[in-house]
């Protein structure tokens, strides 16, 4: 038989959703997908030429598990210039993903029954992760009141003797919401003297609009030595497909471990993709960085504008990422289900949404703005009849 571990783990939703839209549109429907957490744009031509570059110059071969040291070194550059965060390169390890790096942690820090607390509404991998690595995400729940963030008092309230790690999500998928540096702060004394990691993705720290961004480690040595850092690059340089993550600690025996992990199962990352990853890191692709950054701030715009316009629905400007999380509780014949929402919408009008339960919070519907302003408008003006009913 299989064994129990597996049959516990689910299909990530997201990636469930846009895979049906994609086959309902093959099957030749008319389907607008909202669903994907991927940006339309291209990759910037700069990072394109330098992997053409490197296949050509037959870089083909097994790398270091962890990475190429120029790939390390330059991750290190960009963490201290952007984020005030000093690693040596000994200290990251580049992954197929941040998803891998997500694994890795989650692998080498749980032991069977360790807590992880997880803020609601949450991406979809963490708690599969979790409980796959043998332990027991806790939730903490979030509301609009509070912009979507957790608060020290409900973080001081949740934790026990078995708390191992806390995620935090900023900017946060589904939400777009950022903490600030002074909520991080309340959130680092309430850690303080305690054995809890920090795992922060910043898997968005690009994609900010108007806001500014701090880094979890950031806020001090305590954070900084308690904290994994995960990034990557799909994102923000629209590089989904070439797989890039990677995690940053000082904990350099925690890097090994996980280091040994990576060895055993996937090695390193495709070797052409750490050298296309060295020009993405290196400004090279910075304007066009900024160019997409523009153009999901005013895509974000549109959608809000056009959302908050339609009598049963409203959404809370995203401060950062590419989704709006819609409030669907004023449409009273749905009675805030989610995902009776999203196949009745699926159904009816070709609109493919990733319902709010998939994130853990009832009432919501989360839209990904990563689309041309043309399809925003036409799946808006089909959400806005389908709501009319
Ligand atoms: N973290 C968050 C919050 C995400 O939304 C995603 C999206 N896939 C990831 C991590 C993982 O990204 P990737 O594996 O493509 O690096
Ligand atoms: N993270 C993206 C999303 O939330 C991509 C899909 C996935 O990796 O689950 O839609």
């Amino acid at each position: 038989m299989y064994s129990q571990k597996i049959q516990n783990l689910s299909e990530s939703a997201t990636i469930a959703i846009s895979t049906l839209a994609s086959e309902l549109k093959a099957k030749g429907r008319d389907v607008l997908s909202f669903s994907a957490g991927e940006p339309d744009f291209d990759t910037p031509q700069v990072i394109k030429d330098e992997a053409i570059r490197a296949l050509n110059s037959g870089f083909t071969k097994y790398t270091a598990v962890a990475g190429i040291p120029e790939l390390r070194e330059a991750i290190c550059k960009k963490l201290k210039k952007d984020n005030n965060l000093s690693y040596t390169p000994k200290q990251i390890l580049v992954s197929n993903g941040a998803k891998q790096s997500l694994f890795n942690i989650f692998q080498a820090l749980i032991n069977d029954g360790d807590e992880v607390i997880i803020p609601a509404p949450y991406w979809v991998t963490y708690p599969e992760l979790a409980t796959y690595s043998g332990g027991k995400p806790v939730f903490i729940n979030t509301d609009e009141n509070s912009n979507f963030k957790i608060t020290a008092k409900q973080l001081k309230e949740a934790i026990t003797s078995k708390t191992k790690i806390l995620v935090l999500t900023t900017p946060s998928n589904p939400t777009g919401m950022v903490y600030t540096k002074a909520e991080l702060t309340e959130i680092a004394q309430v850690l303080k003297d305690t054995k809890i990691w920090v795992v922060s993705d910043e898997m968005y720290e690009k994609l900010l609009y108007g806001v500014s961004f701090t880094s979890v480690a950031s806020i001090s040595d305590d954070m900084m030595k308690r904290t994994i850092t995960v990034n990557g690059l799909s994102k923000a340089v629209a590089m989904t497909g070439w797989r890039m993550g990677y995690l940053a600690s000082v904990d350099d025996k925690l890097v090994k471990l996980m280091d040994n992990l990576q060895s055993q199962c996937t090695s390193n990352i495709n070797s052409i993709t750490q050298k296309a990853s060295v020009v993405a890191l290196s400004g090279d692709a910075d304007n066009d960085i900024e160019m997409m950054r523009d153009a999901f701030e005013k895509r974000r715009d549109l959608g809000c504008e056009l959302i908050n316009n339609i009598a049963g629905l409203s959404v809370q400007k995203p401060q950062g990422a590419f989704y709006l999380f819609i409030n669907i509780k004023g449409v009273s014949r749905f009675g805030g289900d989610s995902m009776k929402f999203c196949s009745e919408l699926l159904s009816q009008e070709g609109v493919a949404l990733v319902p709010g339960s998939a994130f853990g919070m009832e009432g919501y519907v989360r839209f990904s703005f990563a689309c041309s302003t043309e399809q925003i408008t036409e799946g808006i003006k089909r959400i806005e009849k389908f709501v009319r009913g």
